[in-house]
């Protein structure tokens, strides 16, 4: 492709823009109902979410063997327990973070990700730098993100694909113990089941 001067370095139009095009395009020609669109952007935005993950953690935290379960196969564990399935749910599994080993989850491919326990992936997730950097130098990433993973812990990164999603399972915090499942699940973030964050401090947390 010949290259054209200095346009060819311009930016691509606003992403918002390209989306909105390609959207009217689709349900013009018809091949997208557009009610069934904003029910399923609603679905995976708003009630999806994850909150899911965070009831899946805290189950986890409190029962040994649903823990020991979504290690081996999380989709078909919290389907029966919780329900939860859907598109991008399939061929879950669960690392656990542990005081040895601390998991994040990339896909440095594109951008597969357990839409079912996360809704859909943040921006940063998706994007270029994101999906290198961590694999080359994790530490440095999760400092961006405010995250110090003590030295001595080892950082496995888990590469996901669409055979394979990840779930982490945070570390359960300290000073939690008697807590119902419904106030654990408070504490745990978006980011510390992707790995590049932690669970809250339980102890902004007043237990009534
Ligand atoms: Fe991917």
């Amino acid at each position: 492709m010949p290259h054209d001067g200095d346009d060819f370095v311009k930016p691509p139009p606003d992403p918002v823009l390209r989306v909105k095009v390609l959207e009217s395009l689709l349900i013009e020609k018809g091949l997208v109902d557009p009610t069934a669109m904003d029910a399923l952007i609603d679905q995976y935005e708003t009630k999806v979410g994850p909150r899911n993950g965070a009831r899946v953690v805290a189950k986890a935290w409190v029962d040994g063997s649903f823990l020991e379960k979504i290690k081996i196969d999380c989709s078909a564990e919290i389907f029966d327990v919780f329900g939860f399935q859907g598109r991008q749910g399939e061929h879950i599994i669960a690392v656990e973070n542990t005081s040895n080993v601390h998991n994040v989850v990339v896909c440095t491919l594109c951008s597969c990700y357990p839409w079912t326990v996360l809704g859909l992936p943040p921006v940063w997730y998706k994007s270029a730098p994101y999906r290198s950097r961590v694999v080359e130098d994790p530490r440095g990433v999760l400092r961006e993100f405010g995250t110090e993973i003590p030295e001595d812990r080892e950082i496995r990164i888990w590469d996901s694909t669409s055979e394979m999603r990840y779930l982490v399972i945070p570390e359960r915090p300290i000073g939690t113990d008697g807590w119902s499942e419904e106030q654990l699940s408070q504490l745990v973030t978006r980011d510390s089941m992707i790995g590049v964050g932690l669970v809250k401090n339980p102890v902004d947390f007043a237990v009534s």
